[in-house]
């Protein structure tokens, strides 16, 4: 059978860049709360940033196949979650604009970020919520040409470092998306995990937004989150393999009572059910991108992914950092920030409830 996620070549480069690039820099980057705009452009430099965007919009073509391969090598390869959410926010920031076609926007917002020279963000979440995303309360109102936007925006990954915002907001005519400057980063927000990508609240107070910034309503909104959710899922078993791979060479290493950790019957079935529950979610989250990828309009499905991974994720880091000992609840193991940055996974990009909720519907239910 043909491996569709086998691309040898691609997986090489991004090993490399990962382990030169990135891997001697995290724990700086961790403890700095954000990564540097330079990473962006080495990144831009080997054409990973346009990996999944067409040539015509300045990208370097490839799937969402070829972005998954991208995400699962750099986790696995010694990255983090936290490092693909901050290098790759432009993977949930700039396909509505895409998707709008229009050739200014294309030229003054996608182009450069993915030549790394500038950054943007996706701004839905408000104080009021997250989760009920036609709720929003973020207010544009049309004056002329232009529309005055005001309210405020929360938890937004790469906010602090953002040159513009993809941002929800609601008009005359509902919920739509339009790319906007001009907003105050009004609070760095400290987290559990994700240390080097940079989280904000975002103010807008009277910012003036061009109307022809519109690119599209609350169906452009909910027609990517599919490609969120899928990157989510995928973060979280190439976590899950990462941290089975660290706990594999531990437990080979450590020696308890004589003999080493791997010769216990209860640790080798632990490992078991861990190796068991990555490969499980791999597989259903790797066909779910198939189906995907070949044009398939999937929502529950993708729903039931990212609940799969995210379940395999935490089970597996609460596991490796229990095997670990006290190694694992200190900072110098990779185990302990797998396991902060993992607690995100069924909370971000739709929690684990509103996939359920998902789910459920399409039951009848
Ligand atoms: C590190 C980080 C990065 C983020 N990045 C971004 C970003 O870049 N852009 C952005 O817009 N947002 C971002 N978010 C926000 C994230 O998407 C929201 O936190 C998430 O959607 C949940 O919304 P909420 O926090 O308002 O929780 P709420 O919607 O208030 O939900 C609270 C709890 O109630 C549950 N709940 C809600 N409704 C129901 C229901 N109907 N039935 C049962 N249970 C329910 C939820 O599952 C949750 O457990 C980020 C969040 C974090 C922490």
């Amino acid at each position: 059978m043909i491996d569709a996620f086998a691309k040898p070549e691609l997986r090489d480069l991004v090993r490399k860049f990962t382990r030169n690039e990135i891997v001697p820099h995290l724990d700086a980057w961790e403890r700095a709360g954000e990564v540097p705009r330079d990473l962006h452009r080495k990144a831009a430099e080997l054409g990973l940033l346009g990996i999944a965007f067409p040539a015509e919009v300045g990208g370097e073509g490839g799937d969402l196949l070829d972005s998954i391969v991208v995400t699962e090598e750099i986790i696995q390869s010694g990255g983090s979650s936290g490092l693909i959410a901050a290098l790759f926010t432009h993977g949930i920031a700039l396909p509505h604009i895409v998707a709008s076609g229009d050739a200014d926007l294309i030229d003054r917002y996608v182009r450069p970020t993915l030549r790394g020279e500038r950054i943007g963000c996706l701004a839905i979440t408000e104080p009021d919520g997250g989760s009920d995303v036609a709720g929003i309360r973020t207010t544009a109102k049309a004056d002329g040409d232009s529309y005055t936007v005001n309210g405020t925006k929360l938890f937004i990954t790469s906010g602090a470092r953002a040159d513009f915002a993809t941002t929800a907001v609601r008009t005359e005519d509902g919920v739509r998306l339009v790319v906007a400057e001009g907003f105050t980063v009004t609070r760095r927000l400290e987290k559990m995990g994700w240390h080097c990508s940079d989280t904000a609240e975002l103010s807008f107070v009277d910012v003036r937004v061009p109307r022809s910034h519109d690119v599209g309503g609350i169906q452009t909104l909910l027609a990517h989150f599919a490609a969120e959710r899928l990157s989510l899922a995928v973060q979280c078993y190439a976590t899950a393999q990462r941290c089975l791979d660290l706990t594999l060479a531990w437990v080979r290493d450590r020696h308890t009572f004589g003999r080493p950790l791997a010769g216990r019957q209860l640790v080798r079935h632990r490992l078991a059910e861990m190796a068991r529950q990555v490969d499980v979610a791999r597989t259903y989250v790797r066909h779910t991108a198939l189906r995907v990828a070949s044009g398939d309009q999937l929502v529950t499905e993708v729903a039931m992914a990212k609940n799969t991974a995210v379940a395999a994720c935490d089970h597996v880091v609460d596991q490796a950092v229990q095997l670990h000992g006290g190694l694992g609840y200190l900072r110098d193991a990779e185990v302990e920030r797998h396991y902060r940055d993992a607690r995100i996974m069924g909370i971000g990009g739709g929690t684990t409830e509103i996939m359920n909720e998902i789910i459920a519907k399409q039951l009848g239910v």
